[in-house]
């Protein structure tokens, strides 16, 4: 039973990621991503339901639009993949709880803003303020104990940030305060903490990689976005250990 509805969730996050797609290149570029059907960005080709199966669709067509052969960017099923692993995980850590919505709720977050920051270096208001009265209304059905970490983690979240972007004077921008604000509702204060410092050795580890492989020079700008996702992952399935980790290592 339990691997049917692992495996179930699985799949809900592979056509979950295949909408987070469409949000996050269309909300930034203020496209409505209701009403019109998907198309190849090339060649404006409509897509046939056949084309629209996550990750299988890419497959089949070894990553080509079927009209145009033009490329279809790894992003799409990258993002897909990563949406049906994060919707798993989620319901193998939580079950079916109230605490399920808030992960499922915060791992669609994530991967929307990782579409958005990577292809448009943008975490878009419309987003964030989407998810704000949701996270609020999940953190007071499942309060922490005690119930104000979800306010001191707001506050901390964005004033750890404004702290950064003062002294830093770029790289990191207001978007990425706007972040941690939300995050330091739903993981709470200390583990508002933890974020930020996953976020920063992870970007200091993927930023020396990107210069020593000469991927990026060291003028060209690197969305903080993708580091503060991957720190917020590690940090809702394994902030607890790392927690003890950290206090164990004191003691
Ligand atoms: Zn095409």
């Amino acid at each position: 039973m339990d691997t049917i509805l692992i495996l179930l969730f699985f799949l809900l996050g592979l056509i979950f990621g295949s909408f987070f797609n469409v949000v996050g290149m269309r909300v930034p570029q203020r496209q409505p991503f209701t009403n019109d059907r998907s198309m190849c960005p090339q060649c404006t080709h409509q897509l046939k339901w056949y084309e629209l199966i996550p990750v299988l669709s890419y497959i089949l067509q070894h990553g080509k639009c079927r009209n145009c052969r033009e490329n279809i960017s790894l992003l799409y099923p990258s993002t897909e993949l990563i949406t049906g692993v994060l919707f798993a995980f989620c319901y193998i850590k939580n079950g079916l709880t109230p605490e399920l919505a808030t992960a499922l709720l915060l791992m669609s977050l994530l991967v929307i803003i990782l579409v958005s920051d990577i292809r448009y270096m943008l975490i878009p208001n419309k987003i964030l303020l989407f998810f704000l009265p949701l996270f609020i209304i999940m953190r007071v059905i499942q309060p922490f104990e005690p119930w104000w970490s979800s306010i001191t983690g707001g506050l901390a979240g964005v004033l750890i940030l404004a702290a950064i972007i003062l002294i830093s004077r770029g790289g990191m921008g207001a978007g990425d305060m706007k972040l941690f604000g939300l995050l330091g509702i739903v993981l709470g204060l200390e583990k508002i903490f933890v974020v930020f410092f996953l976020s920063c050795v992870i970007g200091a580890v993927i930023g020396s990689g990107l210069l020593i492989f000469k991927v990026i020079d060291r003028k060209q700008p690197v969305p903080f976005g993708p580091h503060i996702v991957a720190a917020a992952v590690i940090t809702y399935f394994n902030g607890d250990v790392l927690l003890n980790w950290y206090f164990n290592g004191l003691m």
